[in-house]
C-alpha cells in the first residue's frame, strides 16, 4: 500500500503533468470504487486542473472548484498513459482498470486508476470540499507538517494505552503512516512494536519523534522526482525490516522476524528492538503445538 512518501511523490508527479490541463473524459469502469455520486464524476469534464495535494494517504486533485480525491488502499495504483486508446474501456473481471481520466489534446494522455486482486479497497470521491470525505475529516496531524512539534507528538503518545505499532498506523492519530513505515520507524527508534505509547519516557518519546520524522523525510527524499511507475520499487529498496522476514537486519545482522495477524503482519529485528527476545506469535505457537 502506498503511504505518505509514495503519495507525496505521486502528487508531485501529477502536479507537473496535470495542473493547467483540461479534463476531457472521466470513464468509470469499476463502479464499486466510486464512493460519491453528487456531483457525478462527469462534472469534472471540461474543467481545468488546479493544484494536486495530499492529505495523509489521500491524493487530492483540485479540478475547477471540485476535488477528485483518491485513496489507493492496498492494491490500488495510478498509471500515467501517454496515448490512451480512443474507444471506451470495457469492464471485465480480469481488467484491473477502475477509472480512466483523459485530458484534452491531441496526445490523448491521462491516467488510469487500477486495482489488482480481489480485496477491493480503492476509493474515489468527487466532492466540493475534501473534508466531506470521512477518511480525510478524521485524519490526525501530518508528521511532516512543519508545525507538528515534539510537544504535539508527546501529547498524542501520553494519553494512549495502546501498543506503538497500532498507534503509529492509526490515521486518526497520525496521517499517512501505514504498516510498512510504522515497522521502519520502530526499527529506527530501536523500540518494540508492543511497547505501550503511554509508557514512553521523555527520552524515548524524543527518540521516536526523531525516528518518525527522519524515516519519512528520507523516504520522501528518495522518491522525489520519480515517475509513478518507479515508486513501488523504490519503496521496497529503502525498507530495512518491513517485508524482509528471514533476511539480515542491515544494522546488526540479526535475522528479521515476523508476527502475523489475521489480515496483516509486522516485521522487526529482535536485537535492535526487543532485547534479543522474539515476540509472541499466536499463529506460530499454534503451529508448534
Ligand atoms: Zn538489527
Amino acid at each position: 500500500m502506498p503511504e505518505l512518501p509514495e503519495v507525496e511523490a505521486l502528487s508531485a508527479f501529477l502536479s507537473e503533468r496535470l495542473t493547467g490541463r483540461v479534463i476531457a473524459r472521466v470513464q468509470p469502469v469499476a463502479i464499486s470504487a466510486l464512493k460519491t455520486y453528487d456531483p457525478p464524476v462527469t462534472a469534472l469534464e471540461g474543467r481545468t486542473v488546479g493544484p494536486v495535494t495530499r492529505h495523509g494517504k489521500f491524493l487530492d486533485i483540485e479540478v475547477g472548484g471540485l476535488h477528485l480525491v483518491v485513496h489507493l488502499a492496498r492494491a490500488g495504483w495510478l498509471r500515467w498513459k501517454d496515448g490512451l486508446p480512443a474507444e471506451p474501456p470495457r469492464p471485465s473481471p480480469r481488467n484491473p482498470l477502475a477509472l480512466r481520466v483523459r485530458l484534452e489534446g491531441e496526445a490523448g494522455d491521462g491516467f488510469d486508476l487500477t486495482e489488482a486482486g480481489t480485496k477491493k479497497g480503492l476509493a474515489v470521491y468527487v466532492v466540493k470540499d475534501p473534508a466531506e470525505v470521512p477518511g480525510v475529516a478524521r485524519l490526525g496531524p501530518d508528521p511532516l507538517d512543519p508545525g507538528f512539534t515534539f510537544d504535539d507528538f508527546a501529547a498524542l503518545m501520553r494519553g494512549d494505552r495502546r501498543r506503538l505499532k497500532g498507534v503509529l498506523r492509526d490515521q486518526g492519530v497520525l496521517a499517512g503512516v501505514g504498516n510498512a513505515y510504522s515497522d521502519e520507524v520502530l526499527h529506527a527508534a530501536r523500540m518494540s512494536p508492543y511497547k505501550l505509547a503511554a509508557g514512553l519516557t521523555e527520552e524515548e518519546t524524543a527518540r521516536l519523534y526523531e525516528a518518525l520524522r527522519s524515516t519519512l523525510r528520507d523516504a520522501v527524499e528518495r522518491s522525489r522526482g520519480l515517475a509513478a511507475g518507479e515508486l513501488k520499487a523504490e519503496k521496497k529498496l529503502g525498507l530495512r525490516v518491513h517485508g524482509r522476514t528471514g533476511r539480515p537486519c542491515p544494522v546488526c545482522g540479526d535475522t528479521v522476524r515476523e508476527v502475523s495477524f489475521a489480515d496483516s503482519s509486522l516485521q522487526y529485528c529482535p536485537t535492535c528492538q526487543t532485547g534479543g527476545k522474539p515476540l509472541a506469535d499466536r499463529r506460530l505457537s499454534r503451529l508448534l503445538k
